[in-house]
C-alpha cells in the first residue's frame, strides 16, 4: 500500500516537473476571434494519471471576494507570453500597499523568467489573482491574495497565494510570531498537521506561511501540492479565536456590525428600462461596447453617453460588480446593455466544463442581483471560444459576442489613437471593441460619441443592432457584427 501511495506521489512529481517546463500559446482579446484548443497531451496524460477530481476545487477563482477595506487597484499588463491581472486593495496603510504591490511585482517578474525560459507557444500564460480583505477592527486589517497562474501545458493551473495581516498605524506587516506566543505556534502546527494529515517530517519553516486573522478566527492555507497530493487542491483551515486561548498574543478585538454595502434595487428599474428602450431605430448604427469594467471610469463615460443620447453594452467582469454595483444600476436606468465577461477574467478556453459554467452563472446571478437585469449576452475574455464553451453558453442561454473592430485601447492607451482608429473603421453594423478599464479610452469617448451621432450614426446596444438588422441571436452561437 504504502509502495503504491509512493508511486502516486513520484507521478505527482514528475507533473510538477511538466508545469515547470512547458508553455501556452497566445489567446486574444484583441485579434479576431479564434478557437483555441485547451486540450493538449499534457492534459491527457494528467487525466489520466491522477483522481478525476483534480479540477473539482479550482472554484478558488469563483468564491466571492469579501472586500472589507481600501479601494479596488488594478495591475494589469498585457504581454506577449504572458497576461497579468491582478486586483489588490488600496488604503490608509501605505506600508501594506507597497508590501502587496512588492508581492505582485516579485510573482509577476518570477512567472515573466519562467516562461521565459520554457515558452514556446503562441498564446500567452495567465497570471489572474484577486483578494479578500478584512477590517477586523479599526487598526486591524488582513488581506487574501489568491489566483492561478496558468498555461496550455499545464496539467493544472499553479494556485498562487499571499496573505497580510497589519495595523493600520504601524510601519510593518505581521509575521505570525507577532500575534502568537511561541509555545502557540508548536500547537497550531500541531493541529493543521493533523486536520491535514501531514507528517511532521514534511514540516519546515514556512508551514504556516499563508496565516490570515478574520473576524471570528484564525486562518491557515497550504497551497496546492506544497505538503499535500496535487488532488487535494489549496486547503484553509479555520481556527475560531476560542480554541485558540491562552495561545495568541495580541489581543483582537472585533467590531460587530461591519458596514455591508446596500444593494441598491429598486421595482422600477425593469420599467424604466424598456421605456428607454422604445425610441426608434433605423438607418446606420453601431454598437460599442466596453469590456473589464464596472472601473472608476465608467462613471464619466455614461455622463458622456447621456449627454449625447448613445447606448452602449457592457461586459462586466464578475467580482469588480462588488465595488460599484451602483453603476450596473445606473447602466440598466439609462437603457444600456449589460453581458457577463467571466467571473475573474478567466480564459474560458482552458477551464473544464464545471468551471466554465461557474464563470458564467455566478457573474450573470451578481448582475441580475444588483441590477436586476436578466443576462443574455456573453463576450469571453481575450474572445477566446471553443466549443465547450460555446455548449455550455447554450445550456445557460446566452449568446456570445465577439467584435469587428478593435480599437487595441489597452495597449496604446492613447486618447487620440483610439478616436481615430474608431472614426477610421465604423461602419453599418459595427461591433466595437473598447474597455471602460482605461482612462484614455474614457477621454476619447467624449469625442468619438458626438462625432459618430454627427456623422449620422445610431449608437445603439448590441441585442438593438442585431434586432433591428434582422438577425435572431442563438444562445451558444458567436456573433461579431451585424451584417
Ligand atoms: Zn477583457
Amino acid at each position: 500500500m504504502e509502495k503504491k501511495l509512493f508511486i502516486i506521489c513520484c507521478i505527482v512529481f514528475i507533473l510538477c516537473v511538466f508545469v515547470i517546463v512547458f508553455s501556452w500559446p497566445e489567446p486574444d482579446e484583441y485579434n479576431d476571434m479564434k478557437e483555441t484548443e485547451a486540450e493538449n497531451t499534457i492534459c491527457d496524460l494528467s487525466s489520466a494519471v491522477l483522481p478525476e477530481t483534480l479540477d473539482d476545487d479550482r472554484d478558488i477563482c469563483v468564491d466571492t471576494p469579501t472586500r472589507e477595506y481600501g479601494e479596488i487597484a488594478t495591475y494589469m499588463l498585457w504581454e506577449e507570453d504572458i497576461i497579468s491581472r491582478i486586483l489588490y486593495p488600496n488604503g490608509e496603510a501605505m506600508h501594506l500597499t507597497h508590501s502587496i504591490e512588492a508581492w505582485i511585482e516579485k510573482i509577476a517578474s518570477y512567472y515573466r523568467y519562467e516562461i521565459s525560459q520554457w515558452s514556446e507557444g503562441d498564446n500567452p500564460s495567465e497570471l489572474t489573482v484577486e483578494y479578500s480583505s478584512y477590517s477586523i477592527n479599526d487598526n486591524l486589517v488582513s488581506v487574501r491574495m489568491y489566483g492561478i497562474f496558468d498555461d496550455s501545458s499545464l496539467a493544472h493551473p499553479v494556485d498562487v497565494i499571499a496573505t497580510f495581516n497589519t495595523y493600520v498605524n504601524q510601519n510593518e506587516v505581521l509575521q505570525l510570531s507577532d500575534v502568537i506566543t511561541a509555545d502557540g505556534e508548536q500547537i497550531l502546527q500541531n493541529m493543521v498537521a493533523e486536520q491535514a494529515g501531514v507528517k511532521k517530517e514534511d514540516i519546515d519553516g514556512v508551514f504556516l506561511q499563508y496565516w490570515l486573522l478574520t473576524h471570528d478566527g484564525l486562518e491557515i492555507t497550504l497551497a496546492r501540492g506544497d505538503y499535500l497530493p496535487m488532488s487535494d487542491g489549496t486547503r484553509t483551515f479555520f481556527f475560531p479565536y476560542e480554541e485558540l486561548e491562552g495561545m495568541l498574543s495580541i489581543e483582537i478585538t472585533k467590531e460587530t456590525d461591519a458596514d455591508l454595502p446596500e444593494t441598491p434595487l429598486d421595482n422600477h428599474i425593469a420599467e424604466s428600462i424598456s421605456g428607454q428602450k422604445s425610441g426608434e431605430i433605423g438607418g446606420s448604427m453601431l454598437a460599442l461596447t466596453f469590456d473589464d469594467g464596472p472601473s472608476a471610469y465608467t462613471d464619466r463615460l455614461l455622463d458622456t453617453l447621456s449627454e449625447y443620447g448613445g447606448h452602449a453594452t457592457f461586459f462586466v467582469v464578475g467580482n469588480m460588480i462588488e465595488d460599484r454595483p451602483e453603476l450596473l444600476v445606473r447602466m440598466a436606468l439609462e437603457g444600456h446593455e449589460i453581458g457577463g465577461h467571466s467571473w475573474s477574467h478567466r480564459d474560458l478556453t482552458k477551464l473544464n466544463k464545471e468551471d466554465i459554467e461557474n464563470q458564467i452563472i455566478k457573474t450573470n446571478n451578481k448582475i441580475q442581483e444588483v441590477s436586476d437585469v436578466s443576462v443574455t449576452l456573453m463576450r469571453p475574455p481575450y474572445g477566446a471560444c471553443n466549443d465547450r464553451v460555446k455548449n455550455v453558453a447554450a445550456d445557460l442561454n446566452v449568446s456570445i459576442i465577439n467584435w469587428s473592430v478593435d480599437t487595441l485601447d489597452w495597449k496604446y492607451k492613447n486618447a487620440d489613437t483610439v478616436y481615430k482608429s474608431i472614426m477610421r473603421e465604423a461602419y453599418d453594423g459595427a461591433i466595437i471593441l473598447c474597455h471602460d478599464l482605461h482612462k484614455t479610452t474614457v477621454d476619447a469617448m467624449e469625442r468619438v460619441i458626438p462625432d459618430l451621432i454627427d456623422q449620422g450614426y445610431q449608437l445603439v446596444t448590441v441585442s438593438q443592432l442585431m434586432q433591428t438588422k434582422g438577425i435572431n441571436m442563438r444562445p451558444g452561437n458567436v456573433y461579431s457584427k451585424a451584417q
